[in-house]
């Protein structure tokens, strides 16, 4: 790289090992999926996007532009106790739905699905508002939440079991805002 095109390469460069989902097969992947959801949901009186804090802020926004059905956004914020490797299935809601969902078809949008356990708990409270229906899209999920049979029905891409950030998911709050998924060199994890 010539020293000019090294001073105009963004600062996260550096810390990436590989990009496994380039932005433009995000794009791709977003109008297939909107495409879709908007054939299922025909007919409806439109959906109620719920998507969770912070990781699903990118493609919630995107879905949501490509989506043609008349639609809500709302957010929830969802915390697991203890370490994310051993993760009990115990959450806390940070903050939840602002409006009533009682017959709403409501569609959950996660960024990444790992071991399902957050989203389980979800499927399990949300039924308890009435809603007239709920599913899921996740733009990512990683091989563990196939294990778990997490029902996920609109999925983007399958990714391996390795750490990923870009496109909403973070490592210590950093990398939300790469515009591509891609997974972390090691020094970056051995210096936090
Ligand atoms: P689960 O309950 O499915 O194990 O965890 C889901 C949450 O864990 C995701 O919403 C995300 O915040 C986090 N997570 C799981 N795998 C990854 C990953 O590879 N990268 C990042 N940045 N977050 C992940």
């Amino acid at each position: 790289m010539t020293p000019s095109a090294e001073q105009n390469a963004p600062w996260y460069d550096a810390d990436i090992e590989r990009v496994i989902l380039s932005s433009d097969q995000i794009a791709e992947k977003t109008a297939e999926l909107a495409k879709q959801i908007d054939a299922d949901y025909a007919g409806t009186d439109g959906l109620l996007l719920v998507g969770l804090f912070k990781g699903a802020v990118m493609f919630m926004a995107d879905l949501a532009r490509a989506l043609t059905l008349p639609l809500e956004m709302e957010f929830m914020d969802l915390s697991s106790y203890g370490s994310k490797a051993t993760s009990s299935g115990v959450v806390r809601v940070l903050k939840d739905l602002d409006t009533d969902i009682k017959d709403r078809h409501v569609l959950v949008v996660e960024d990444i699905v790992d071991s399902g356990l957050t989203l389980s708990w979800l499927l399990k409270y949300l039924p308890s508002r009435h809603p007239a229906s709920v599913e899921v899209v996740s733009m990512v999920r990683k091989p563990k939440a196939l294990e778990s049979n997490v029902p996920v029905k609109y999925v983007g891409f399958d990714v391996p079991d390795e750490f990923v950030v870009g496109y909403g998911m973070d490592f210590a709050e950093r990398y939300r805002e790469l515009p591509f998924v891609g997974v972390l060199k090691p020094r970056v994890y051995e210096n936090a």
